[in-house]
């Protein structure tokens, strides 16, 4: 992904956003739902038993004063009969309001045909009764009224059924969609934790782990380590930064090799340097010392350089010097160490070598010396241009230091020199 950090975390906190909002627009959506199914189930279920209870009571009040007025002949109680029937009208309009399916239309206008049909028999009973024409005590002139009213309660009471039934099955919905919200609470919090431990991995996968790896590159690199790279794995800031660290390091580290190399090498000649010799054969001294080998040490100097330097100039024995060390270099073998010792004296470090060997290879390169065309040469004393060479070696009696090894060396060389130079001494 090409984007940078800042992007990478307000997406992650976008998409955060959209999910808690998501989540909680559907928690709140089915809340609404369960409350308004709640107000919907008290407003039209429990207020149509409620009336239809009322009306059931009312219709037997009307029905019971009429008995009284058929018993006592009071009339008092045909008003009762009114008042209740008005009730009754009253609760039967709004049951009809809240009649909303077919089924309870049906029921509700029934019970008005129904009724009015048990309206108009007790009223042409009352009248006959208050004109004589019949005898109140005789029950049978009740008998189509009674089933009249009987017609109405079984209508009343199938209506408080179907409003049971349906309130009993509101209330399982209303308490299925509590469940279902309950189980979407409990899933949104999930799905968010789920998501955001998501956002947390691919957070530290693009950030926090690249950091750590550049950390521990810079840390390498501040301890010493000057070879310490870092895997660029992004193109954002910490690619970036991580990308520049990478050259930044090289650079330094090419630098410093560069340094180094000027530490140990001789200016003049491209050999390297005393300051490196000596750190070198004090190594390869305690190496030979611990594993019991041999350490050979060659020192040479120029016959005659003086009289070179006087006779050609010193800028001609300056090519010299650089021309004698080409040769000494490609002497040597790849294991030995050419060295320039100071003015026109060079040293040889031969590890693993004998003395007998080590004075083998320096006859070897004395003789290749004498017998190489240098500029000039012709002019010195004996009409070549050659070198003396003294040899030591360890193991050796009375040879425990580096400083003993140089000093036997020297003396040899001494001896060589003294001897009639062009030679070496062992
Ligand atoms: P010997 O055979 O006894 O070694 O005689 P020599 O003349 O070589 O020895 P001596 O020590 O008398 O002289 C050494 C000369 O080397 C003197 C000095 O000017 C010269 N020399 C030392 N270093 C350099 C250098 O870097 N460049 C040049 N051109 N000459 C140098
Ligand atoms: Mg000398
Ligand atoms: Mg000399």
């Amino acid at each position: 992904m090409g984007l940078n950090i800042r992007q990478k975390i307000f997406l992650s906190f976008i998409l955060v956003v959209l999910i808690s909002a998501g989540a909680v627009f559907t928690i709140y959506t089915n809340s609404v739902r369960v409350t308004d199914l709640s107000a919907e189930i008290t407003h039209q279920n429990v207020r149509s038993i409620v009336l239809a209870q009322t009306m059931l009571q009312q219709l037997l009040m009307s029905d019971w004063a009429v008995s009284q007025f058929q018993l006592t002949g009071d009339p008092s109680w045909i008003n009762m009969s009114y008042k209740a029937q008005q009730v009754f009208k009253d609760s039967w309009r709004e049951v009809k309001i809240l009649a909303t399916d077919e089924r309870k239309r049906e029921l509700v206008a029934k019970v008005k045909t129904l009724n009015q049909r048990y309206v108009q028999q007790t009223h042409s009973v009352i009248e006959r009764i208050q004109q004589g024409l019949i005898n109140p005590q005789h029950q049978q002139y009740f008998r189509d009224e009674t089933s009249v009213l009987q017609a109405i309660i079984d209508c009343l009471q199938t209506l408080i059924t179907l409003n049971e039934g349906q309130l009993y099955s509101r209330l399982e919905e209303a308490q299925r969609l509590k469940n279902w919200n309950q189980g979407l609470s409990v899933g949104v919090v999930l799905l968010v934790t789920l998501v955001s431990a998501l956002l947390v991995f691919i957070l530290n996968q693009n950030i926090i782990s690249p950091i750590a790896r550049l950390m521990d590159g810079v840390r390498k690199f501040a301890n010493g380590n000057f070879t310490a790279q870092v895997p660029v794995m992004s193109s954002d800031e910490i690619g970036e930064l991580s990308g520049a660290f990478n050259i930044m390091a090289k650079n330094i580290k090419n630098d410093r090799q560069k340094l180094t190399a000027l530490t140990i090498t001789d200016e003049k000649t491209g050999l390297f340097n005393y300051r490196y010799f000596k750190q070198t054969m004090t190594e390869e001294m305690k190496r030979a010392e611990r594993y019991s080998r041999h350490l050979s040490l060659v020192i040479m100097d120029i016959d005659f350089f003086k009289h070179y330097n006087d006779t050609n100039g010193h800028n001609m024995g300056d090519l010299l010097l650089k021309e004698l060390a080409a040769l000494l270099k490609e002497s040597v073998r790849e294991t030995d160490l050419v060295a320039r010792f100071g003015g026109e004296e060079f040293v040889l470090l031969l590890p693993e070598t004998p003395v007998s060997l080590a004075f083998k290879l320096a006859d070897n390169i004395r003789l290749r010396i004498k017998n190489h065309a240098f500029p000039m040469e012709e002019k010195q004393p004996n009409h070549d241009l050659t070198m003396s060479m003294g040899v030591a070696s360890f193991p050796a009696k009375n040879i425990l230091t580096p400083d003993a090894l140089i000093e036997k060396a020297d003396q040899n060389l001494y001896r060589a020199k003294k001897s009639g130079r062009n030679r070496v001494c062992r």
